[in-house]
This record gives C-alpha cells, sequence and structure tokens, in this order.
C-alpha cells in the first residue's frame, strides 16, 4: 500500500477561500474541501509548480510620481519570487509610460514580463 501524505491549503483562486486537503499517495493527489474543479487544479499545482502573480513598483523618472506600479505579465515560479524583486529594486523607468507596457522584458529567462500598470504622461 503506496505511503499517504496529507497537506492542507486555502484555495487562493477565488474569495471564498475553501479549506483543502490533499492527499498523496503514492503519484495521485486526492484533493478535498473544494467547491469547484479549479480547487483541484490549484492545489495539485501548489504542490507540484507554485507559482504566484508578482505586484511591485519600480523608480520612475520624469514624472511628478517618484514610483511605478508593475505587474507580471503571468506567474512566475514561487522559488524566483525573491531574485525577481531583486531585479525589480534595480529598475528605473522614464515617463511617459502606458499601461501595460512591459519595463523588463523576461525576467530571469522565466518568459514573463514585468510590466506597467498604469500610465504616466
Ligand atoms: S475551490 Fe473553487 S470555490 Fe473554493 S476557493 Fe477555490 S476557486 Fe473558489
Amino acid at each position: 500500500m503506496p505511503k499517504i501524505n496529507t497537506q492542507e491549503l486555502v484555495c487562493i483562486v477565488c474569495p471564498i477561500g475553501c479549506k483543502l486537503t490533499v492527499e498523496k499517495a503514492g503519484d495521485e493527489y486526492i484533493v478535498k474541501g473544494n467547491t469547484c474543479k479549479r480547487g483541484i487544479d490549484y492545489a495539485i499545482e501548489e504542490l507540484t509548480n507554485p507559482t504566484r502573480m508578482l505586484t511591485s513598483t519600480v523608480k520612475l523618472k520624469d514624472s511628478h510620481y517618484v514610483r511605478l506600479p508593475v505587474h507580471s505579465s503571468a506567474p512566475i515560479p514561487k522559488d524566483l519570487i525573491f531574485k525577481a524583486m531583486e531585479v525589480i529594486n534595480t529598475c528605473t523607468v522614464k515617463a511617459p509610460i502606458i499601461i501595460g507596457e512591459p519595463v523588463i522584458k523576461n525576467i530571469l529567462n522565466t518568459g514573463v514580463d514585468i510590466c506597467s500598470s498604469r500610465t504616466v504622461e
């Protein structure tokens, strides 16, 4: 009989925040406590390849604002978040810039861009 590991998680896909229990039996994951299928996908992804959307700010020049809010164009691996923040903290952007415009392309070779979250004249 395969060894069973149990972990508890809170699903962060929607505001309901279902409390999930995940049992790993051999190569199989059994998810309980989810209200919808997205909870199953989230739990398995969280245990096998956890990722996060990244939001932050970068320095901004030539504007009356001093910081520009930015976000990742897609989730990035959770274990790269701190390294990504180090890169973001070295970035300075010049106005004008439009919402969605990449300020750092392909951060840490993840294929994900860091993009402006607002338009600044
Ligand atoms: S399992 Fe479904 S309903 Fe529950 S928090 Fe996740 S996405 Fe929302």
